[in-house]
């Protein structure tokens, strides 16, 4: 190749063609009844940057024509592969699924031209026969929205920038230390602002944008990553980070003083009943919405403190035999288990619901490094890797550079082979503790999330630094044109 094509994540095979496509006013797109909504997607974007109008005809014409089938044979690129072939007179994408497909438009996409303008200009991508599928079937970004709401249409376009780059699990963290922007039917003090502004005890934390976001509106925004083929795995943070929960509703709360009014030391009470009415009304709805297989409970950075405090979570711990207030808490993963399990969905949580024994069927979010990841997968448990050392993307440039990001490799050389099948993949982490713009965000997680989707999806044999800085120079450009500025990090 003379000229390196500039893919980011870089695909399985590739093999260079001779000559180009050239798009032209009667280029048509063809696609069977199973690939038309992924067409539907192809041909807006198509249109957009080619300027050609894209008929969409039922047969195949002899030349000229950008093709999207399902393709049986292909099963052995697995549920997410695809095959796309381009030559001077068509581009053929083929997948044995509907998300190898959606994939295959993606890539199809960044052969492009990547500077904006060309439109209407003859545009032309090179000829070319790629085979991909990826490395990893979680490929994931967290978007916090439980310390500062972000707008609807930031969600979207967040969406839209991760399918690019063939991230398929947007992890939307909704509730934590400042708000609770989903809507729950029965308890509508979780997003009153008076109730946020007024509360007696504590002060809330400077600078928090609270929102609601309602039924309707989640509805909308989960088929539109589903439509792309991106699961949203939602998260309700407990038994701590819940001091929304707690300021609207201190029944609850521990029925003991608080020691200190600190946000980050709320825990709900575990002992009592009511407490599990609530979660349960929260989760049933938050199923109810949000289809993933998995439902994300946090579980991280529970103080504990008014546990050890108060009578009816010490009557609770005795009653069940725990040893202490980690066994505390695990009984209570175990039991929020439980229900989800009983409704169909498998739990996920941060690796402290490691301690004081893991939740039978629980998957492991590994953020203190990687030795969370390590000891689930080594006792049989799945694991999505986001240690903080190359994951978490509210981390300055000069903490977590693009570089480091790149180097990261979640398989520990710890596991055996049969072990590392537990490690499902991995993600990076979009913290807004710090209050940043929507705009802010964006220039956080990229181009550190290039460099991610890389470690995700591509092989680990294909990792090449010179070719990913190559490729991340054109690649700015084609951010440039969809309005997110990478360059000068
Ligand atoms: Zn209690």
């Amino acid at each position: 190749m003379n000229t390196p094509l500039a893919l980011t994540p870089w695909p399985m095979r590739v093999q260079a063609g001779d000559g180009q496509f050239v798009f032209t006013p009667t280029t048509c797109l063809v696609a069977d009844a199973a690939a038309a909504p992924t067409a539907e997607t192809l041909a807006a974007q198509l249109r957009l940057r080619t300027g050609m109008p894209l008929p969409r005809p039922d047969q195949r014409p002899a030349s000229g024509a950008v093709v999207l089938a399902l393709n049986p044979q292909l099963a052995h690129l697995g549920a997410e592969g695809y095959r796309l072939v381009v030559t001077a007179t068509a581009v053929d994408l083929q997948a044995p699924t509907a998300a190898g497909l959606f994939w295959a438009t993606q890539t199809l996409y960044q052969l492009l031209p990547a500077a904006a303008g060309a439109a209407g200009a003859g545009v032309a991508i090179p000829a070319v026969i790629i085979e991909d599928q990826p490395r990893f079937g979680w490929r994931g970004l967290m978007l916090d929205t439980g310390h500062d709401y972000q707008h609807l249409s930031f969600i979207y376009r967040f969406i839209d920038l991760m399918v690019l780059h063939k991230f398929n699990r947007l992890h939307w963290h909704i509730t934590d230390l400042g708000t609770w922007p989903l809507e729950i039917d029965g308890y509508p003090r979780l997003q009153d602002p008076c109730t946020l502004g007024t509360r007696r005890r504590g002060t809330p934390p400077r600078g928090v944008k609270p929102g609601r976001y309602t039924h309707a509106q989640v509805r909308e925004v989960v088929a539109y990553a589903a439509a792309r083929h991106v699961t949203v795995v939602p998260e309700i943070d407990m038994p701590g980070h819940s001091a929304p929960a707690l300021m609207a509703y201190p029944e609850f709360d521990c029925p003991v003083p608080h020691r200190t009014w600190e946000w980050e030391r709320w825990e709900y009470c575990v002992g009592q009943e009511r407490t599990y009415d609530f979660l349960h009304a929260v989760l049933s709805q938050v199923m109810a919405l949000f289809p993933s297989p998995y439902i994300h409970i946090g579980g991280d950075e529970c103080p504990k403190d008014h546990w050890r405090l108060c009578p009816v979570c010490q009557a609770r711990r005795q009653a069940e035999g725990l040893a202490d207030e980690d066994e505390l808490q695990s009984w209570f993963v175990r039991r929020i288990e439980r229900f989800l399990n009983a409704h169909g969905r498998r739990l996920i949580g941060w690796d402290e619901i490691l301690e004081g024994g893991l939740a039978p069927d629980a998957t492991v979010m590994s953020w203190r490094g990687v030795g969370g990841g390590i000891a689930a997968a080594q006792a049989g448990h799945d694991v999505v890797m986001a240690p903080t050392s190359h994951t978490y993307f509210d981390y300055p440039e000069t903490t977590t550079s693009v570089a480091k990001v790149y180097q990261f490799e979640p398989v520990p050389a710890e596991l055996s082979a049969a072990q590392a099948r537990h490690i499902l993949g991995a993600q990076a982490q979009m913290w807004t503790d710090n209050h940043p713009t929507e705009a802010e965000i964006e220039r956080l997680v990229y181009p550190r999330a290039c460099a991610l989707a890389e470690v995700v999806w591509s092989p680990a044999a294909a990792r090449d630094a010179d070719r990913f800085a190559a490729c991340l120079a054109a690649h700015a450009q084609r951010l440039a044109a969809l309005g997110l500025d990478i360059t000068g990090a």
